[in-house]
């Protein structure tokens, strides 16, 4: 699930709709509504143990793995080179990224699936290539991924404290944030109150750089 906020919105709003058109009652609204919530969790809980998903309405460079070379830029589905030279293409730009049951891919030009993408990783022409996001859609306005430790600090403290007393409206705000961060949690220690002082791999702070430049 790419958007457990969207999920969840559009279920309350359906409840909502079925009990002003008195299909439901009060009672199975309230029902409904708390099935979503639980559902809305749980997809969070997998959102946190999973890495990196590409996401469609997102701005990523498309980084080459071994050299570190910025190879293009995919917005919102659309691909280009970095180094395109004006009047060799033909169209306004060089490739698209398709979703679909079989994966994800990247057709450029007409040549279909040339690359996939898996994660957060694309594979092309035996190339392996980083995609590390620059831009986000957060509820219809475009955020830069947060790269201020302290914020980040701040976020995921809040996170913390909003997951454990189940506050919906606190921790939905600070998800989407959390996930697009510069940062992600330190895979050694988890950010565990008990190891990470100890921790050599994020130096005691429970979190590391996403990027491995
Ligand atoms: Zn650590």
């Amino acid at each position: 699930m790419q958007n457990p906020e969207g999920h969840r919105e559009t279920l309350h709003d359906m409840a909502a709709a079925l009990h002003s058109e008195g299909l439901i009652d009060q009672l199975e609204r309230f029902d409904m509504n708390e099935m979503a919530d639980a559902a809305y969790w749980h997809a969070v809980e997998e959102l946190q143990n999973s890495s990196g998903h590409y996401r469609g309405a997102s701005t990523y460079d498309v980084v080459q793995v071994d050299n570190g070379k910025l190879l293009g830029t995919i917005s919102r589905s659309i691909f280009n080179f970095s180094n395109t030279e004006p009047g060799i293409a033909s169209s306004s730009y060089d490739g698209k990224v398709y979703s679909g049951p079989e994966g994800i891919h990247l057709n450029l030009g007409l040549s279909r699936n040339v690359g996939t993408i898996t994660g957060l990783n694309l594979e092309m022409y035996g190339r392996r290539y980083q995609l590390i996001e620059t831009q986000r859609m957060i509820r219809g306005v475009c955020h830069n991924p947060i790269d201020d430790p302290d914020s980040y600090r701040a976020l995921i403290d809040a996170a913390q404290i909003a997951q454990e007393g189940r506050d919906l409206r606190l921790f939905e705000k600070v998800r989407p944030h959390i996930e697009s961060a510069a940062f992600c949690i330190c895979p050694a220690c988890f950010d565990r109150f008990d190891a990470r002082d100890d921790c050599a791999t994020c130096a005691g702070k429970g979190f590391v750089t996403k990027m491995q430049p």
